[in-house]
């Protein structure tokens, strides 16, 4: 069973970075923890991942794309942010007649085009089988698997999640941000159009928001303390539509729920390194991102794209120069997003007074500020600034 790059986890991470590393002659084989039928049929988890156009097109580079059903997929027309019960609102919209700023992709379903697409190529997945511990040296890595048998690799890729074991037993440590609420996810039907329009709402105590979905049915994704998750978890279909409709304002009218309801625990996590000897961290495993600015899977495949350059180019995966390169590359791609996207998150689940003000300012200044919303426009769609359009 050895092999040249282990990688830990068949999540849409380690699956991208599977299919990335196609043709490049060193042979990679994916441990998985969940049996393969979990893995070729993923359940819906309520997760509707907003991908942007360079991420659509790297799924399209990996064979991803094409099996899709674009039929479920939904385009981003415009973003917009609303605070408390201010008129002002932050609009992000991509110029007249151009492309969405992004589409709207259900998890599971890309979950199963990943594996299709590795499953086509020559990588080779065992399934059903845990990692349970590793050993790194400069000459090499080893695996154990559940069961005790142990697995020779060149390299070890962890994409195991943001909560990593693979990171820890390498000696990485990650910075951890607790942000003590819950979000909840689920798919409901609304009597009013939505246009394609999404919006994050903050409220006192929430924040909602509504990603626009195929037909008259959104996401709502709702961030609320653990206590009041739970409550609005155990609620029946027909009460838990009847909360929506309120806390989102009737906005839609009347909203009820399509389907199965999910919460995640909101913590963002940043790994120290993304590099060791014979090892590297992808997807979650290196950075894991509050989900408010839709960037977590996305820099998932960029920096599957990214370390699947370096390894093409090196003789040897476990080439330490070429896992710095990378470490380097994926630090500087995407630190200031994460950093960003905590600070906004922070601002906006607090409830004191002087969050409030600054977040009713800083929305009535970036109404004010055409330039700034352009760049923020430019950098969802991977576009120039100057082709895109941001209004208040
Ligand atoms: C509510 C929500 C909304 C989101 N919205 C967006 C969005 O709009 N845009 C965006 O870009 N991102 C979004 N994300 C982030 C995105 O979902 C994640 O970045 C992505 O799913 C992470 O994939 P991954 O493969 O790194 O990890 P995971 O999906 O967590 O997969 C890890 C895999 O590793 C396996 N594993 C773990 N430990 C072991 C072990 N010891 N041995 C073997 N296997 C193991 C697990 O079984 C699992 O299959 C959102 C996340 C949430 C929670």
């Amino acid at each position: 069973m050895d092999t040249d790059v282990a990688i830990i986890g068949a999540g849409p991470a380690g699956l991208a970075l599977a299919c990335a590393l196609e043709g490049s002659g060193h042979a990679v084989t994916l441990f998985e923890r969940a049996p393969a039928h979990a893995l070729a049929e993923p359940a819906f988890d309520g997760r509707e991942i907003a991908l942007t156009h360079r991420s659509q097109a790297i799924l399209s580079r990996l064979g991803a794309w094409g099996r899709i059903p674009a039929a479920e997929t939904a385009p981003l027309r415009e973003a917009k942010v609303v605070n408390g019960a201010s008129p002002l609102a932050l609009r992000f919209a991509p110029g007249e007649g151009a492309e969405p700023l992004g589409r709207l992709v259900p998890n599971h379903l890309i979950r199963r085009a990943l594996f299709e697409a590795a499953a086509a190529g020559a990588s080779r997945l065992v399934a059903g089988r845990a990692v349970e511990g590793l050993a790194l040296s400069p000459q090499g890595a080893r695996l154990r698997l559940d069961g005790g048998e142990e697995v020779a690799a060149r390299l070890v890729v962890a994409a195991d999640s943001r909560f990593s074991e693979a990171r820890r037993w390498a000696g990485i440590g990650a910075a951890m941000l607790d942000f003590g609420k819950t979000m909840i996810v689920a798919r409901v039907a609304h009597d009013l159009p939505h246009g394609g329009v999404a919006t994050e709402w903050f409220a006192h105590g929430q924040t909602v928001a509504i990603l626009p979905l195929a037909g008259d049915v959104a996401s709502v994704v709702l961030t609320v303390a653990p206590g009041t998750a739970r409550r609005l978890m155990a609620m029946t279909p027909e009460a838990f539509g009847a909360e929506v409709t309120r806390r989102y304002g009737r906005r839609l009218g009347e909203m009820r729920l399509v389907g199965t309801r999910h919460a995640y625990p909101l913590v963002a996590t940043y790994a120290h390194r993304f590099a060791a000897a014979r090892f590297a961290l992808a997807g979650d495993a290196a950075v894991g991102m509050h989900p408010v600015t839709a960037h977590g899977f996305n820099f998932g495949l960029s920096g599957a794209e990214a370390l699947a350059a370096q390894l093409r180019a090196a003789a040897d995966p476990g080439d330490a120069a070429a896992l710095a390169r990378y470490g380097s590359a994926h630090r500087r791609a995407t630190l200031p997003l994460f950093l960003a996207t905590n600070a906004v998150a922070r601002l906006y689940t607090d409830d004191r007074a002087p969050a409030r003000l600054a977040r009713a300012a800083l929305i009535g200044a970036g109404a004010a500020l055409g330039p700034v919303r352009r760049a923020i426009v430019a950098r969802l769609m991977d576009a120039p600034p100057a082709a895109a359009r941001a209004g208040a």
